[in-house]
């Protein structure tokens, strides 16, 4: 077979937030000295650095509290690292009151958010946030102001914002104004005064816009990501509007791809892959060649 053509897109790997979050949880690591260090919830939406974290590192990934052995007397707290995506005031507060050593590797672009939910709400705005219900980061935007807070991420969600004087609609960062702009207008109509603050962060933007520019240019896209990562699955949508994209999770997947008919070959992450698996996947490209 003739080697294929392989562009790999101009931003790929870990975005600053998800590079921090890793660096810390290493780091807190190397403080402990062979002590376990957890994570509360995946640091990352990627299995290949979660195990790496946890092979090479002993840092574990744990779900609730009840998961973290219990501080001892005498000895230094276990150490917990928030994830990326951040989390509520009440969990995070459980942690601090259960005596854990809290690091918080909340991406600083989350924390911004979750900061302008409270302020809106303390200026008497409902917030509404455009988003996945169920993704983490949403989870912890709402908890901080869980009484004040309503999430839109369906048409049918648009029954649950009920009238307000003032309503604040708020992204949740991996999304795009696009995927809800039908969502704008009707939440307008529900009230007096409205805002909008595009909390969408440039890295996801940045990272589309490099995707796309290769999408246009190959016959077969390739997007490396986990397949609960909300934006590589944002960028595979994307992708497969231009051209015939396949979303893998592990190299060894491409072995399986179709490359009957394709000359070039494009590559391109989401913001938690780790770059060494755009090089496995180039190097089991070439060998099919
Ligand atoms: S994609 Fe943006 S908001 Fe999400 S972790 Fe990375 S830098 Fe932070």
């Amino acid at each position: 077979m003739k080697a294929v053509d392989i562009k790999i897109a101009r931003e790929i790997g870990y975005c600053y937030g998800v590079r921090d979050a890793v660096d810390m949880a290493i780091d807190e690591s190397d403080r402990a000295m062979g002590a376990k260090v957890y994570t509360f919830g995946p640091v990352i939406h990627n299995h290949h650095t979660i195990d790496m974290l946890k092979d090479e590192h002993n840092v574990h990934t744990v779900n609730a509290v009840a998961e973290i052995a219990a501080p001892a007397p005498g000895k230094p707290a276990p150490t917990v690292v928030i994830r990326t995506h951040g989390t509520t005031p009440a969990k995070f507060k459980d942690l601090v009151d259960a005596g854990y050593n809290v690091k918080d590797a909340t991406c600083p672009f989350v924390l911004k958010t979750q900061r302008k939910a409270r302020e809106y709400a303390a200026e008497g705005y409902h917030i509404v946030i455009l988003g996945h219900r169920n993704h983490p980061e949403v989870v912890g935007i709402v908890g901080q102001v869980p009484d004040h807070c309503t999430v839109v991420d369906t048409k049918d969600d648009l029954e649950k914002v009920k009238k307000h004087l003032k309503i604040a609609v708020l992204f949740q960062s991996t999304v795009t104004y696009p995927d809800y702009e039908w969502a704008i207008a009707p939440i307008a109509a529900r009230c007096y005064e409205f805002k909008l603050l595009q909390t969408v962060c440039g890295v996801t933007i940045t990272r589309q816009k490099r995707t796309v520019e290769v999408a246009r240019e190959v016959d077969l896209m390739i997007i490396i990501g986990g397949r609960n990562s909300s934006n590589t699955k944002k960028l595979v949508d994307m992708s497969a509007a231009l051209c015939r994209t396949v979303h893998i999770e592990e190299p060894e997947e491409v072995d399986g791809v179709d490359l009957a008919g394709v000359r070039s070959v494009g590559l391109s992450t989401g913001t938690s892959t780790p770059e060494f698996l755009v090089d496995r996947v180039v190097d089991r490209l070439k060998a099919r060649a």
